[in-house]
């Protein structure tokens, strides 16, 4: 990956908590490292395979003076999210706001806030067996990617199965959905459970019938346990209605506990359900 850094962009705004900051303004300086492959655009010295260094700092300054913030975290927050969206090329983007004029009693040098945000590659399982299946699916997958920081870039078949666990329902409609995000594991699982309440999730029973049912399987190559989040998902490597829309759009992703692809884990649950049958 290359990368591309920008220093002390000097922008005169109205951030701060205090009403001298918002009428009086001060002067601001913006930092950015932008990461991106630059291979083609060391080989072929085509702009078009790079980006361009001051549209950036017009973006910044733009996000810089659009709006008043009151604090520096959020408008730090706000340029890398803004150049994330605006300048698809870019994997990553890393930003310092210094406020040199900050309002502290004692004597300083600066004041300055650090923002990152990075795309990771995030594979979600769906799942619904109540009303219309198929349209609750489509309507989360909607809803996830109306979400800033969001971008779902495959959706594998659907695909029939038995119900698991409770089996006194209707048969399921599962598949797997590929996205991209800059979200951070545990802001991404609260949004995959918002969605499942605004489709009217049921929680009656475990295991028991629901409308949509949003599992996150891989983060990246993550291994997180948490009290509310187990990534990679515990039980996946168990489940064929998982492992067969897997296979279809990320066969080669690697399952950083098991240290096997999701191709070969489908094979051992194939082998192991043979023997069982
Ligand atoms: P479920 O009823 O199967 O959707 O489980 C939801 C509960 O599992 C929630 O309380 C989550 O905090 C927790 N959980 C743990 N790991 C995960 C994961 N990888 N994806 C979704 N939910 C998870």
């Amino acid at each position: 990956m290359g990368h591309i850094g920008i220093r002390d962009l000097e922008v005169f705004a109205h951030h701060g908590v205090y009403p001298e900051e918002t009428e009086n303004g001060q002067m601001f300086y913006v930092s950015a490292d932008l990461y991106l492959d630059t291979w083609d655009a060391e080989h072929t010295d085509d702009l078009n395979t790079s980006v361009n260094y001051g549209t950036v700092c017009e973006y910044i300054k733009d996000v810089m003076t659009r709006r008043n913030y009151r604090l520096i975290e959020r408008a730090a927050g706000e340029i890398c999210e803004d150049l994330m969206i605006n300048f698809p090329k870019l994997n990553k983007v890393r930003v310092e706001l210094y406020k040199p004029e900050a309002p502290i009693p004692i004597p300083f040098g600066t004041v300055y806030v650090e923002a990152c945000r990075e795309w990771q590659d995030v594979y979600i399982g769906i799942g619904s067996n109540m009303g219309d299946k198929e349209a609750n699916i489509r309507s989360a997958i909607r809803l996830l990617s109306e979400t800033q920081g969001i971008q779902v870039e495959k959706v594998s078949t659907l695909i029939q199965t038995e119900p698991y666990g409770y089996r006194e329902q209707d048969e399921f409609l599962n598949g797997c959905l590929k996205l991209r995000t800059w979200l951070p594991p545990e802001v991404l699982l609260k949004r995959m459970q918002e969605i499942e309440l605004l489709l009217h999730r049921e929680r009656k029973i475990h295991w028991g019938p629901r409308t949509i049912d949003l599992d996150m399987l891989l983060y990246g190559e993550e291994i997180i346990h948490t009290k509310d989040l187990c990534v990679p998902h515990p039980d996946m490597i168990n489940r064929r209605f998982v492992l067969e829309p897997l296979d279809e759009i990320a066969g080669w992703s690697w399952h950083p506990a098991e240290k096997k692809t999701i191709h070969q884990l489908r094979e051992a649950l194939n082998k192991k359900e043979a023997i069982e049958s």
